[in-house]
């Protein structure tokens, strides 16, 4: 049985030309990028050049560019860094909604002594500004909010956030790692400091990211220990990997525009489809402003659960809520935050797609959700 991948806010398919050009970094050039010997140290060009290549997406320069192991230490970093540079500030602002490598890590900071605002959301997942207005305060140490939401794909105004944050003279932080490359982003035109990416969300393997910091920014490593990044993050170069991630940056600018308008279509598609042959069925978040690959749905009065688990008979890849929550049978603090009832929000599905998904894909999911939800919908104790 073929697999149908849906699930591409949990990680995606490294794209075949990102492999062949690590390949040679396997099996050829695999010295160690600060030796002194040549056989190391020529693969510092390489390293460059994947710099420029994550650079040239985002608007930045290639030395604002630093390597890290994923999404989860660079958002981490950013956050450690502006507590340590300013000790005396003891409030970070973020919102109700981010991955848990936020929210996670605010919480244990909390335990700390800190003092952390969680900005509300709307039903349909939106901030108000004016709340983000009002929460900043003389000791904030930083402000860190994501660019665009991993279950639902809603989309935040980031040049407006960074506008009212930096008036303030306040460290900005966002977590792109689910919109880089789907969505735009210019760091010569948004004063943001801090940026958190990853290279599985964009069809570069995991277990690599970035942290972009602002040329300038006060900053503190995380990672102590070898001179690497400048000094900023030590650990031996995972050259193959910072290769193709360069790679997957460099097709997201070429062929990103296109290839998300296309992706878009079929999102709307799928949507349309089981909104047309369900009931009681809603669309989760900010429907005129999300990513293209992402859809959220909540089918009334059954358990996302046992969709996912009848969907996975037929090959079908999903996820309810994030896939890093799931594994609990709560409802998802993303949903929870945004006050979906909870005969919906426990039948809650993320479906999100890829360049590589294909129209027979979507016509075969179609085909085969519409009966799953009419089948646990007789067997269901919270039906109407
Ligand atoms: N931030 C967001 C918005 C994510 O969706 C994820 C992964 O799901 C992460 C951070 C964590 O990234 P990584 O898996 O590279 O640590």
């Amino acid at each position: 049985m073929s697999v149908i991948y849906l699930d591409n806010n949990a990680t995606t398919r490294v794209a075949p030309e990102v492999f062949e050009v690590m390949r040679p970094l396997f099996e050829e050039l695999y010295g160690n990028a600060s030796s002194m010997h040549s056989f190391g140290g020529q693969l510092g060009k390489y390293i460059a050049k994947s710099r420029e290549q994550i650079a040239n997406l985002i608007g930045a320069l290639p030395e604002e560019i630093v390597f890290t192991s994923c999404g989860t230490e660079s958002d981490t970093t950013a956050i450690m860094s502006a507590l340590e540079v300013q000790a005396n500030k003891r409030h970070i602002v973020t919102t109700a909604v981010e991955h848990p490598a936020i929210i996670n890590l605010c919480q244990h900071l909390e335990k700390k002594g800190y003092e952390i605002t969680y900005l509300p959301v709307d039903e349909q997942g939106r901030l108000d500004l004016f709340e983000l207005k009002k929460s900043l305060r003389d000791d904030t140490a930083i402000v860190s909010i994501m660019q665009a939401n991993n279950e639902t794909g809603t989309i935040f105004p980031l040049e407006e956030i960074a506008q009212i944050v930096k008036e303030k003279g306040i460290l900005l932080h966002s977590d792109v790692v689910q919109s880089v490359g789907k969505v735009p982003l210019d760091m010569s035109k948004m004063p943001i400091d801090f940026l958190a990416l990853s290279g599985h969300k964009l069809h570069a393997p995991k277990g690599i990211g970035v942290l972009y910091i602002r040329k300038g920014t006060r900053f503190r490593p995380f990672l102590r220990g070898g001179h690497q990044e400048r000094g900023r993050r030590a650990g031996t170069e995972n050259t193959p990997y910072i290769v193709g991630l360069g790679k997957a940056c460099e097709l997201a600018k070429e062929h990103g525009k296109e290839d998300y308008a296309r992706v878009a279509t079929l999102r709307d598609l799928l949507e349309q489809g089981i909104c047309k042959a369900v009931s009681d069925v809603k669309v989760n978040g900010d429907i005129a402003n999300r990513l293209p690959t992402t859809t959220n749905m909540s089918f009334g009065y059954i358990e996302g659960e046992s969709i996912l688990l009848m969907l996975d008979q037929y090959g079908i890849c999903a996820s309810s809520g994030s896939a890093c929550t799931s594994g609990s049978l709560e409802p998802s603090h993303v949903l929870r935050a945004m006050n979906v009832p909870f005969t919906f929000a426990h039948g809650s599905i993320r479906f999100s797609l890829s360049r590589y998904t294909t129209v027979e894909e979507i016509n075969k999911t179609l085909e085969v959700l519409p009966p799953i939800v009419e089948r646990l919908r007789l067997m269901s104790p919270f039906k109407k």
